[in-house]
């Protein structure tokens, strides 16, 4: 099943390429986890595909193949092993690649993902083929921070969003893909990210949910120990707790600090202007997790940078 909530990025695509529009490089700007890469691989697949007037007919063979990402018209950077950044020599690869003739006679697409993975010289490597791209060539850039990227580079790409779905559509697509099972729970606890929602087992991610908000709750009413409960936190599924960490604030700041019923512009004035301390520090401390959760590839205690944070959640004791 398609996700429903891609129709308009994709008939907006199908549009422009039975239009000859179809621009050179693409950047899908995606709220995390809301399958990015899979409409990025889509758009492969729509300007490979033979049937042309069905195209992506998701049944030909350039169709199957890039569905495995076994076209050899298509290219995919993704990090490396071990690592978190998408490095120049992949980069000055893809261009080599792209250079050539396709082998099919048609389009080559690269694919780069996640693109604001790129470090400064691998982005700045991809600029020369973004300023003269080869004829018949598409560059689909998938990110989700990508104020991240030069802006050089996101000045030659056509942007194209794609918002978290409502939770219902993500419940849904849930339900077809994986299976009866307490989505909404799931996405509860990690945002409207159907992707991540997907990788997930529901029943232990609830378990481990309801145990970090017992520890959450606790650190916030001033009991607990940071110390043991960070330690505990950095020993295993570190990303995921993070992740719910951050939901967590976020939900806190919607229903206790704003109120369920706080409008969209009350939430952005909280955000920037001097809101009371209790809202402005937990803004501050979201900021901080979502930092923490970025940069898995600089090497420091997570332990030690867990526990600063959680020590942040104890209220404030009278002067
Ligand atoms: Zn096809």
């Amino acid at each position: 099943m398609n996700p429903t909530w891609l129709e308009p990025q994709m008939q907006q695509l199908r549009a422009a390429f039975a239009a000859g529009r179809m621009p050179h490089a693409l950047l899908i700007h995606e709220a995390p986890g809301t399958g990015g890469e899979w409409l990025a691989q889509w758009t492969a697949q729509l300007v490979l595909c033979s049937a042309a007037a069905r195209a992506p007919c998701g049944q030909c063979s350039a169709c199957q193949h890039a569905s495995q990402w076994q076209h050899p018209d298509l290219l995919r950077l993704t990090p490396i092993e071990n690592s978190t950044q998408i490095r120049i020599e992949q980069v000055r690869e893809l261009a080599a690649d792209l250079a050539l003739t396709a082998h099919q006679g048609g389009y080559k697409v690269g694919i780069i993902c996640p693109a604001d993975d790129m470090n400064r010289f691998a982005a700045n490597a991809l600029l020369k083929t973004l300023e003269e791209p080869p004829r018949s060539t598409l560059l689909v850039l998938v990110a989700s921070v990508p104020s991240r990227l030069p802006a050089t580079i996101l000045s030659r790409c056509q942007r194209l969003r794609v918002a978290a779905p409502p939770r219902e559509a993500a419940v849904a697509w849930l339900e077809a893909v994986r299976g009866p099972g307490d989505w909404a729970g799931v996405l509860g606890v990690l945002g409207d990210a159907p992707w991540l929602a997907a990788a997930a087992d529901p029943a232990a991610l609830l378990a481990t949910a309801a145990e970090m908000r017992a520890d959450l709750e606790q650190l916030s009413a001033g009991a607990g120990d940071p110390t043991q409960c960070a330690e505990r936190w950095a020993r295993e599924q570190l990303p995921l707790r993070l992740a719910c960490f951050e939901n967590w604030l976020t939900e806190r700041i919607r229903t206790r600090l704003l109120g369920p019923d706080a409008t969209a512009e009350v939430r952005r004035s909280a955000h920037s202007r001097a809101a009371g301390p209790a809202i402005r520090e937990t803004f501050e401390l979201l900021d901080a997790v979502r930092e923490l959760r970025s940069s898995f590839d600089v090497p420091l205690n997570r332990s030690v940078a867990l526990e600063t944070l959680l020590r942040r959640l104890a209220p404030r004791r009278a002067a």
